[in-house]
């Protein structure tokens, strides 16, 4: 079987299964297969569970033979290695937690691994989701397989990065600010955040509490319709699920969008310092859903500015706090050469974490520290606060906003890392959809003349993940 095959929809590699042109077990050989030529240059998986896998398929085939299968029986997925998938190696990227074999599935993972998907290894990301460019993570960096002198995106590079070169079909992300939708952007595939408390988040490994969310990574936002189909909706286990109905995305996606409102926001699209490119193709794809029937309408949110210096405040506090669990007793690598208890901490800590986390550690200790929580960390919520109620207005007034999803298509490995603040910056659009909860798709836009993917952005009202996907299901089609 030709590895063509690991482009296709999942509706037509489900047609192919169900009627036997080829056997679970045999597009699992031809993903596994994939991965292990490119791995070496791609870094796209940190571990990879052929045995399981084969064992998987064949249990997806039985599946097939007794009439059970669903959309996603006997399709080779991959999940990014920051989310617990049981019994299998899942380190976040970190040599901390190395040895950490995960006694159960994320929610997630157990619902889609039980609908007949299977799991063909565990992804690379930035060490516990922090980064957007994948280096971060201490087991390399990704390749962008558009030009593989270039990062993937981050967080979770692997997991796009994966797709866009054929390894699996799709992939299970979790997005803080940014790290499903901008990968999914430098690579050329779909990255959709669902509204906070639509999936479960539990066996996530937390970065910050009030802002993570787990979502689906594919080719097409149909294909991201019927995964949401599966993934989302009220989990026991987490008490921010919420437990409205979880719509037939797939159907509804069909919808027309005549008459739609779409807004473009002003300070999106102003924004200093974005690449031209990225504007001309957000353009285009403006004025693809114009040609569908949508009315374009131009709207101002005066406080995106303030979502990145909100998100750098908020993240890092709960992320100190989450991340003090990983001590190398509860969790992790404990190193040996120690003197006493403190050090024993300090040393397996400066050890397995990279830079990055590390400095997010002491930003998040200082600005929760005595004295200073009123200045940072309440301020912060009051201004994402403002955010939120000015999205809200909008929402008064359009269905739905279209920005593009990164200032900048993917760059060149190493000439970024130095500069903190510019990897901060690459946040730009995404971090407000973040800080806010709210529904936010990227979806493949267009190519730059030197041959790298464009994403745009949709974002949506609260739970109103439906029309976010029936809009990049239209950009989908309009290409
Ligand atoms: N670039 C963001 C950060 O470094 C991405 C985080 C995420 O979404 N996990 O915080």
């Amino acid at each position: 079987m030709s590895n063509d095959i690991m482009k296709q929809s999942l509706k037509s590699v489900h047609e192919g299964l169900v009627t036997k042109e080829f056997s679970a077990r045999e597009l699992t050989e031809v993903a596994l297969e994939r991965i292990e030529t490119r791995n070496e240059t791609i870094n796209a998986f940190v571990t990879i569970t052929e045995d399981a896998a084969r064992e998987a398929a064949d249990r997806a085939d039985q599946m097939i033979a007794r009439g059970e299968a669903t959309m996603l029986t006997g399709i080779p997925f991959g999940v990014k290695d920051a989310i617990c998938t049981l019994d299998v190696r899942s380190t976040a990227s970190a040599t901390i937690l190395d040895n950490y074999i995960s006694p159960y599935d994320a929610t997630v993972v157990h619902r889609v691994k039980s609908a007949g998907a299977v799991l063909v290894g565990k992804q690379n990301c930035d060490a516990f989701g922090h980064g957007a460019s994948n280096e971060q993570s201490m087991y390399g960096p990704v390749r962008n397989p558009f030009d593989t002198s270039k990062v993937a995106g981050g967080s979770s590079g692997g997991s796009a990065a994966a797709i866009a070169d054929g390894q699996c079909f799709f992939s299970i992300g979790e997005d803080t600010g940014g790290s499903i939708r901008q990968p999914a952007s430098l690579c050329g595939v779909a990255g959709f955040r669902p509204s906070y408390g639509r999936n479960s988040r539990y066996g996530i490994m937390p970065m910050a509490s009030s802002l993570d969310v787990v979502g689906p990574m594919a080719r097409t936002a149909e294909d991201i319709a019927f995964l949401m189909e599966v993934m989302a909706g009220e989990d026991g286990r987490d008490a921010t699920t919420v437990s409205d109905p979880v719509p037939r995305y797939s159907e509804y996606i069909t919808r027309s969008v005549k008459g739609m409102r779409i807004g473009v926001p002003k300070e999106y699209m102003e924004l200093e310092g974005m690449d031209s490119e990225v504007r001309k193709i957000t353009e285009e794809n403006i004025a693809r859903l114009q040609d569908a029937g949508c009315e374009i309408v131009d709207v101002s949110l005066p406080h995106t500015k303030y979502a990145v210096p909100v998100y750098y405040i908020i993240v890092p506090s709960e992320d100190s706090s989450n991340l003090g669990r990983i001590d190398g007793v509860r969790y992790g690598v404990q190193s040996g050469d120690s003197a006493n208890l403190y050090e024993m901490y300090s040393v397996s800590r400066a050890q397995g974490f990279p830079e990055e986390v590390k400095r997010r550690i002491m930003i998040g200790t200082y600005a929760l520290s005595s004295g200073y929580y009123d200045a940072y960390y309440r301020k912060a919520q009051k201004v994402r606060t403002r955010i939120i109620e000015e999205f809200e207005a909008t929402y008064g007034v359009v269905d739905a906003l279209i920005t593009p999803t990164s200032p900048f298509p993917a760059f060149g490995i190493g000439e970024k890392k130095g500069d903190v603040l510019a990897m901060y910056l690459a946040d730009v659009f995404v971090s407000p959809a973040s800080v806010a909860g709210l529904p936010a798709l990227s979806v493949h836009g267009g190519m730059t003349t030197a041959g790298l993917p464009v994403g745009v952005q949709l974002i949506g009202r609260r739970l109103d993940e439906a029309t976010v996907l029936t809009l990049g299901h239209v950009l989908d089609r309009s290409r």
